[in-house]
Protein backbone atom coordinates (compact mmCIF):
# COMPACT_ATOMS: atom_id res chain seq x y z
CA UNK A 1 0.00 0.00 0.00
CA UNK A 2 3.20 2.52 0.83
CA UNK A 3 3.68 2.60 -2.52
CA UNK A 4 1.04 3.18 -4.58
CA UNK A 5 -1.79 4.32 -2.56
CA UNK A 6 -1.28 7.81 -2.11
CA UNK A 7 0.09 7.80 -5.68
CA UNK A 8 -2.87 6.47 -7.18
CA UNK A 9 -5.18 8.63 -5.30
CA UNK A 10 -3.73 11.72 -6.19
CA UNK A 11 -3.60 10.57 -10.02
CA UNK A 12 -7.36 9.50 -9.63
CA UNK A 13 -8.43 12.56 -8.03
CA UNK A 14 -6.70 14.57 -10.16
CA UNK A 15 -8.17 12.79 -13.66
CA UNK A 16 -11.51 14.06 -12.68
CA UNK A 17 -9.96 17.53 -12.02
CA UNK A 18 -11.74 17.08 -8.50
CA UNK A 19 -9.76 19.39 -5.77
CA UNK A 20 -8.86 17.77 -2.52
CA UNK A 21 -12.46 19.36 -1.01
CA UNK A 22 -14.33 18.31 -3.55
CA UNK A 23 -13.19 14.37 -3.12
CA UNK A 24 -14.55 15.16 0.68
CA UNK A 25 -17.64 16.43 -0.27
CA UNK A 26 -18.18 13.20 -2.45
CA UNK A 27 -16.45 10.54 -0.10
CA UNK A 28 -17.90 11.70 2.85
CA UNK A 29 -13.80 11.61 3.97
CA UNK A 30 -12.16 15.04 5.65
CA UNK A 31 -9.92 16.70 3.86
CA UNK A 32 -7.49 16.58 6.12
CA UNK A 33 -7.29 13.07 6.36
CA UNK A 34 -7.62 12.97 2.23
CA UNK A 35 -4.31 15.42 2.39
CA UNK A 36 -2.81 13.13 4.50
CA UNK A 37 -2.95 10.26 2.34
CA UNK A 38 -2.16 12.07 -0.62
CA UNK A 39 1.28 12.82 1.51
CA UNK A 40 1.42 9.12 2.16
CA UNK A 41 1.18 10.21 6.59
CA UNK A 42 -1.30 8.51 7.07
CA UNK A 43 -2.97 5.10 5.77
CA UNK A 44 -7.21 4.60 5.23
CA UNK A 45 -8.84 2.50 7.09
CA UNK A 46 -10.72 -0.40 4.67
CA UNK A 47 -13.71 1.58 5.34
CA UNK A 48 -12.31 4.74 4.15
CA UNK A 49 -10.79 2.83 1.08
CA UNK A 50 -13.72 1.83 0.07
CA UNK A 51 -15.82 4.92 0.28
CA UNK A 52 -12.43 6.59 -1.81
CA UNK A 53 -12.56 4.04 -4.89
CA UNK A 54 -16.39 4.45 -5.20
CA UNK A 55 -16.64 8.04 -5.34
CA UNK A 56 -13.34 7.55 -8.01
CA UNK A 57 -15.30 5.21 -9.20
CA UNK A 58 -12.06 2.84 -9.43
CA UNK A 59 -11.85 -0.31 -8.16
CA UNK A 60 -9.93 -0.93 -4.76
CA UNK A 61 -7.24 -3.04 -6.15
CA UNK A 62 -6.63 -0.09 -8.66
CA UNK A 63 -6.07 2.48 -5.83
CA UNK A 64 -4.16 -0.46 -4.01
CA UNK A 65 -2.21 -0.54 -6.99
CA UNK A 66 -2.96 -4.51 -7.03
CA UNK A 67 -4.45 -3.68 -11.10
CA UNK A 68 -2.91 -0.99 -13.26
CA UNK A 69 -6.39 -0.29 -15.10
CA UNK A 70 -9.02 2.12 -12.55
CA UNK A 71 -11.70 -0.42 -13.56
CA UNK A 72 -10.22 -3.49 -13.20
CA UNK A 73 -11.66 -5.79 -10.60
CA UNK A 74 -9.13 -8.35 -8.82
CA UNK A 75 -12.27 -9.80 -6.42
CA UNK A 76 -15.48 -9.42 -7.76
CA UNK A 77 -16.81 -8.97 -3.76
CA UNK A 78 -15.44 -5.49 -4.61
CA UNK A 79 -17.20 -4.28 -6.94
CA UNK A 80 -20.93 -5.37 -5.03
CA UNK A 81 -19.42 -3.51 -2.07
CA UNK A 82 -18.67 -0.34 -4.30
CA UNK A 83 -22.02 -0.37 -5.28
CA UNK A 84 -23.07 -1.26 -1.84
CA UNK A 85 -22.02 2.15 -0.53
CA UNK A 86 -24.79 3.95 -2.64
CA UNK A 87 -27.50 1.71 -2.31
CA UNK A 88 -29.90 2.49 0.15
CA UNK A 89 -33.81 2.51 1.74
CA UNK A 90 -36.16 -0.02 -0.49
CA UNK A 91 -33.41 -0.19 -3.22
CA UNK A 92 -31.01 -2.37 -0.62
CA UNK A 93 -34.11 -4.67 -0.14
CA UNK A 94 -35.12 -5.27 -4.12
CA UNK A 95 -30.91 -6.23 -4.19
CA UNK A 96 -31.29 -8.23 -1.31
CA UNK A 97 -34.25 -10.16 -2.66
CA UNK A 98 -32.82 -10.45 -5.67
CA UNK A 99 -29.53 -11.55 -4.14
CA UNK A 100 -31.76 -14.22 -2.80
CA UNK A 101 -32.90 -15.57 -5.72
CA UNK A 102 -29.56 -15.62 -7.54
CA UNK A 103 -28.49 -17.97 -4.64
CA UNK A 104 -31.17 -20.15 -4.78
CA UNK A 105 -30.72 -20.64 -8.52
CA UNK A 106 -27.49 -21.96 -7.56
CA UNK A 107 -28.76 -24.91 -4.57
CA UNK A 108 -30.06 -27.39 -6.60
CA UNK A 109 -33.72 -28.04 -7.03
CA UNK A 110 -34.55 -31.82 -6.41
CA UNK A 111 -36.33 -33.24 -9.35
CA UNK A 112 -38.93 -35.81 -8.55
CA UNK A 113 -37.00 -38.64 -10.21
CA UNK A 114 -34.03 -37.91 -7.50
CA UNK A 115 -37.03 -38.37 -4.74
CA UNK A 116 -38.33 -41.31 -6.03
CA UNK A 117 -34.59 -42.90 -5.78
CA UNK A 118 -34.16 -41.50 -2.22
CA UNK A 119 -37.25 -42.89 -0.70
CA UNK A 120 -37.01 -46.27 -3.26
CA UNK A 121 -33.90 -47.09 -0.86
CA UNK A 122 -34.91 -46.27 2.27
CA UNK A 123 -38.06 -48.55 1.81
CA UNK A 124 -35.89 -51.53 0.73
CA UNK A 125 -33.99 -50.67 3.98
CA UNK A 126 -36.97 -50.88 5.87
CA UNK A 127 -38.18 -54.51 4.34
CA UNK A 128 -34.54 -56.05 4.80
CA UNK A 129 -34.50 -55.31 8.01
CA UNK A 130 -37.50 -57.08 8.66
CA UNK A 131 -39.97 -54.38 9.57
CA UNK A 132 -43.68 -55.19 8.45
CA UNK A 133 -45.52 -52.75 10.77
CA UNK A 134 -44.95 -49.96 12.26
CA UNK A 135 -43.43 -48.47 14.15
CA UNK A 136 -40.44 -48.11 12.05
CA UNK A 137 -37.63 -48.43 15.16
CA UNK A 138 -34.17 -46.69 13.61
CA UNK A 139 -32.14 -47.52 16.52
CA UNK A 140 -32.76 -50.77 15.70
CA UNK A 141 -31.51 -50.45 12.16
CA UNK A 142 -28.66 -48.65 13.21
CA UNK A 143 -28.10 -51.18 16.00
CA UNK A 144 -27.96 -54.18 12.50
CA UNK A 145 -25.66 -52.20 10.94
CA UNK A 146 -23.33 -51.51 13.64
CA UNK A 147 -23.86 -48.08 14.49
CA UNK A 148 -23.82 -47.16 18.09
CA UNK A 149 -26.52 -44.41 18.96
CA UNK A 150 -26.60 -42.75 21.84
CA UNK A 151 -28.75 -39.71 23.01
CA UNK A 152 -26.91 -36.50 23.57
CA UNK A 153 -29.46 -34.13 26.59
CA UNK A 154 -26.68 -30.78 26.08
CA UNK A 155 -27.70 -30.03 22.31
CA UNK A 156 -28.45 -26.56 21.33
CA UNK A 157 -31.59 -25.92 20.02
CA UNK A 158 -31.51 -26.30 16.12
CA UNK A 159 -29.13 -29.09 16.09
CA UNK A 160 -31.19 -32.60 15.87
CA UNK A 161 -28.51 -34.59 15.85
CA UNK A 162 -24.68 -35.93 14.40
CA UNK A 163 -23.23 -38.25 12.50
CA UNK A 164 -19.73 -39.25 13.62
CA UNK A 165 -17.28 -41.52 11.72
CA UNK A 166 -14.15 -43.05 12.85
CA UNK A 167 -11.98 -44.74 10.71
CA UNK A 168 -14.86 -47.52 9.35
CA UNK A 169 -17.51 -46.64 12.49
CA UNK A 170 -20.11 -44.66 12.28
CA UNK A 171 -21.91 -43.38 15.63
CA UNK A 172 -25.14 -41.12 15.86
CA UNK A 173 -26.01 -39.12 18.30
CA UNK A 174 -29.43 -37.53 18.96
CA UNK A 175 -30.71 -34.32 20.86
CA UNK A 176 -33.40 -34.86 23.94
CA UNK A 177 -33.59 -31.27 23.58
CA UNK A 178 -37.40 -31.07 22.79
CA UNK A 179 -37.86 -34.53 25.23
CA UNK A 180 -40.21 -35.77 21.65
CA UNK A 181 -39.62 -39.45 21.25
CA UNK A 182 -41.26 -38.79 17.31
CA UNK A 183 -38.66 -35.82 16.64
CA UNK A 184 -35.65 -38.33 18.07
CA UNK A 185 -36.60 -40.86 15.92
CA UNK A 186 -36.25 -38.64 13.01
CA UNK A 187 -33.85 -37.34 14.02
CA UNK A 188 -31.57 -40.68 14.03
CA UNK A 189 -33.70 -41.67 10.77
CA UNK A 190 -32.19 -38.46 9.31
CA UNK A 191 -28.45 -39.57 10.55
CA UNK A 192 -28.98 -42.89 8.74
CA UNK A 193 -29.85 -41.12 5.57
CA UNK A 194 -26.51 -39.72 5.56
CA UNK A 195 -25.07 -43.24 6.11
CA UNK A 196 -26.96 -44.92 3.68
CA UNK A 197 -27.28 -42.44 1.04
CA UNK A 198 -25.03 -42.42 -1.74
CA UNK A 199 -22.31 -39.86 -1.74
CA UNK A 200 -23.08 -38.48 1.88
CA UNK A 201 -20.35 -39.58 3.68
CA UNK A 202 -17.68 -38.81 1.28
CA UNK A 203 -19.47 -35.24 1.20
CA UNK A 204 -19.55 -34.88 4.97
CA UNK A 205 -16.76 -36.78 6.26
CA UNK A 206 -14.40 -34.83 3.65
CA UNK A 207 -12.36 -32.71 6.35
CA UNK A 208 -13.78 -33.81 9.49
CA UNK A 209 -15.36 -37.23 11.47
CA UNK A 210 -18.85 -35.60 12.79
CA UNK A 211 -21.66 -33.80 11.01
CA UNK A 212 -24.34 -31.79 12.65
CA UNK A 213 -27.57 -32.12 11.11
CA UNK A 214 -30.73 -30.13 11.46
CA UNK A 215 -33.05 -32.50 10.72
CA UNK A 216 -36.51 -29.85 10.06
CA UNK A 217 -37.52 -29.94 6.96
CA UNK A 218 -37.17 -26.46 5.95
CA UNK A 219 -33.28 -26.84 5.57
CA UNK A 220 -31.92 -25.21 1.91
CA UNK A 221 -28.90 -27.43 2.24
CA UNK A 222 -29.49 -30.17 -0.85
CA UNK A 223 -27.75 -33.26 2.01
CA UNK A 224 -30.14 -32.13 4.64
CA UNK A 225 -33.10 -32.11 2.61
CA UNK A 226 -31.91 -35.95 1.12
CA UNK A 227 -31.01 -36.84 4.78
CA UNK A 228 -35.30 -35.61 5.67
CA UNK A 229 -36.93 -37.22 2.05
CA UNK A 230 -34.52 -39.93 3.10
CA UNK A 231 -35.94 -40.21 7.35
CA UNK A 232 -39.97 -39.37 6.37
CA UNK A 233 -40.05 -42.72 4.29
CA UNK A 234 -38.24 -45.12 6.85
CA UNK A 235 -40.40 -43.91 9.42
CA UNK A 236 -42.92 -44.06 6.97
CA UNK A 237 -43.00 -46.03 3.86
CA UNK A 238 -45.73 -45.22 1.77
CA UNK A 239 -47.06 -48.45 1.30
CA UNK A 240 -47.49 -49.36 4.67
CA UNK A 241 -48.79 -45.24 5.68
CA UNK A 242 -51.58 -46.01 2.90
CA UNK A 243 -52.50 -48.89 4.00
CA UNK A 244 -53.25 -47.56 7.76
CA UNK A 245 -54.60 -44.19 6.72
CA UNK A 246 -58.15 -45.24 5.91
CA UNK A 247 -58.20 -46.49 9.87
CA UNK A 248 -57.79 -42.54 10.76
CA UNK A 249 -60.06 -39.87 10.87
CA UNK A 250 -59.21 -37.12 8.70
CA UNK A 251 -57.51 -34.05 9.51
CA UNK A 252 -55.53 -33.48 12.85
CA UNK A 253 -57.44 -35.88 14.69
CA UNK A 254 -56.05 -38.23 12.34
CA UNK A 255 -52.35 -36.89 11.81
CA UNK A 256 -52.16 -36.74 15.76
CA UNK A 257 -52.86 -40.42 15.74
CA UNK A 258 -50.67 -41.85 13.39
CA UNK A 259 -48.14 -39.70 14.81
CA UNK A 260 -48.53 -42.23 17.68
CA UNK A 261 -48.45 -45.66 16.03
CA UNK A 262 -45.20 -44.62 13.58
CA UNK A 263 -43.68 -42.95 16.55
CA UNK A 264 -42.57 -39.99 14.29
CA UNK A 265 -42.77 -35.96 15.13
CA UNK A 266 -46.48 -34.34 14.38
CA UNK A 267 -44.73 -31.97 11.72
CA UNK A 268 -43.11 -35.55 9.72
CA UNK A 269 -46.25 -36.84 9.69
CA UNK A 270 -48.09 -34.24 8.98
CA UNK A 271 -46.35 -33.58 5.71
CA UNK A 272 -46.47 -37.16 4.70
CA UNK A 273 -50.18 -37.03 5.41
CA UNK A 274 -50.30 -34.19 2.95
CA UNK A 275 -48.35 -36.12 0.88
CA UNK A 276 -49.72 -39.52 0.88
CA UNK A 277 -53.63 -38.76 1.01
CA UNK A 278 -56.49 -38.48 -1.65
CA UNK A 279 -57.95 -36.06 0.48
CA UNK A 280 -57.71 -31.97 0.47
CA UNK A 281 -55.43 -31.19 2.57
CA UNK A 282 -53.07 -28.15 3.36
CA UNK A 283 -50.23 -28.53 6.49
CA UNK A 284 -48.39 -25.20 7.40
CA UNK A 285 -45.86 -24.98 9.91
CA UNK A 286 -45.20 -21.78 11.35
CA UNK A 287 -43.13 -19.62 14.06
CA UNK A 288 -43.31 -16.23 15.59
CA UNK A 289 -46.58 -15.54 13.34
CA UNK A 290 -44.78 -16.49 10.15
CA UNK A 291 -44.85 -19.38 7.97
CA UNK A 292 -41.91 -21.62 8.01
CA UNK A 293 -43.36 -24.13 5.37
CA UNK A 294 -46.20 -24.68 3.58
CA UNK A 295 -47.41 -28.04 1.58
CA UNK A 296 -50.32 -29.09 -0.52
CA UNK A 297 -52.27 -32.57 -0.62
CA UNK A 298 -52.37 -33.70 -4.91
CA UNK A 299 -56.33 -32.80 -4.49
CA UNK A 300 -55.21 -29.16 -2.94
CA UNK A 301 -52.96 -28.88 -5.63
CA UNK A 302 -55.58 -28.63 -8.46
CA UNK A 303 -56.77 -25.44 -7.50
CA UNK A 304 -56.37 -23.38 -10.04
CA UNK A 305 -54.55 -19.89 -10.35
CA UNK A 306 -52.92 -19.92 -6.66
CA UNK A 307 -50.16 -18.77 -5.28
CA UNK A 308 -49.12 -21.05 -2.81
CA UNK A 309 -47.90 -19.76 0.71
CA UNK A 310 -44.15 -19.40 1.11
CA UNK A 311 -41.81 -18.71 3.88
CA UNK A 312 -41.61 -15.49 5.65
CA UNK A 313 -45.62 -14.64 4.73
CA UNK A 314 -47.36 -13.43 7.58
CA UNK A 315 -50.31 -15.68 9.13
CA UNK A 316 -53.55 -14.15 7.83
CA UNK A 317 -55.44 -11.88 10.43
CA UNK A 318 -58.00 -13.17 12.70
CA UNK A 319 -57.27 -16.74 11.96
CA UNK A 320 -56.78 -19.60 14.95
CA UNK A 321 -52.99 -19.93 14.16
CA UNK A 322 -52.92 -15.65 14.39
CA UNK A 323 -54.81 -15.58 17.62
CA UNK A 324 -52.40 -18.62 19.15
CA UNK A 325 -49.37 -16.76 18.43
CA UNK A 326 -50.65 -13.88 20.82
CA UNK A 327 -50.39 -16.19 23.27
CA UNK A 328 -47.17 -18.23 23.20
CA UNK A 329 -47.97 -20.10 26.73
CA UNK A 330 -50.94 -22.15 25.07
CA UNK A 331 -48.01 -23.33 22.10
CA UNK A 332 -45.78 -24.04 24.82
CA UNK A 333 -48.50 -25.94 26.27
CA UNK A 334 -49.10 -28.05 22.87
CA UNK A 335 -52.56 -26.32 23.09
CA UNK A 336 -55.60 -27.16 20.15
CA UNK A 337 -57.65 -24.61 18.59
CA UNK A 338 -59.53 -24.53 15.40
CA UNK A 339 -61.50 -22.06 13.34
CA UNK A 340 -63.91 -21.74 10.23
CA UNK A 341 -62.19 -19.87 7.05
CA UNK A 342 -62.32 -19.83 3.89
CA UNK A 343 -59.53 -21.24 1.71
CA UNK A 344 -58.89 -17.65 0.02
CA UNK A 345 -57.61 -15.86 3.13
CA UNK A 346 -54.74 -18.48 3.21
CA UNK A 347 -54.07 -19.24 -0.28
CA UNK A 348 -54.06 -16.22 -2.80
CA UNK A 349 -56.47 -17.74 -5.50
CA UNK A 350 -59.78 -16.38 -7.31
CA UNK A 351 -61.82 -19.57 -5.27
CA UNK A 352 -63.75 -19.43 -2.51
CA UNK A 353 -64.01 -22.80 -0.22
CA UNK A 354 -64.82 -23.18 3.42
CA UNK A 355 -62.11 -24.89 5.51
CA UNK A 356 -62.01 -25.89 8.94
CA UNK A 357 -58.77 -25.00 10.36
CA UNK A 358 -57.26 -26.75 13.11
CA UNK A 359 -54.31 -25.79 15.02
CA UNK A 360 -52.02 -27.44 17.56
CA UNK A 361 -49.27 -25.51 19.62
CA UNK A 362 -45.57 -27.80 19.24
CA UNK A 363 -44.93 -27.53 22.58
CA UNK A 364 -40.74 -26.43 23.60
CA UNK A 365 -40.31 -26.46 19.43
CA UNK A 366 -42.15 -22.79 19.59
CA UNK A 367 -44.00 -23.84 16.25
CA UNK A 368 -47.70 -23.83 15.71
CA UNK A 369 -48.94 -26.69 12.99
CA UNK A 370 -51.99 -25.67 11.02
CA UNK A 371 -53.94 -28.41 9.03
CA UNK A 372 -56.35 -27.24 6.86
CA UNK A 373 -59.36 -29.24 5.73
ZN1 LIG B 1 -27.73 -33.87 8.42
Amino acid sequence: MDDFFYKRLKEARESLKWTQNQLSIESGIPISSIAQFETNARKPSFASLRSLASALRVTTDYLLGRVNEPQTVLNSEDALFRHLDKITGDDRKLLENFAEILANRNTKVMKPLEQKLIKNHAEKIVYKHGFTEFPIDPIKIAKNENIEVKPKDDCFEGISGSLLKVGDQFGIMYSTFYSNKGFENFSIAHELGHYFLDGHSEFLFNSTNIHQSNANFFSSDQHEREADIFAASLLMPEDMFKENLWKFEKGLDGIIDIAKLCNTSLTATAIRYAELTDDFIIIIISSNSKIDFCCLSQKAMRIKNKEIPKKGWSIPKNTATEIMFKEPLRIQKSDRDSKQSDLSDWIDCDRSRDVNEEVKGLGKYGKILTVLS
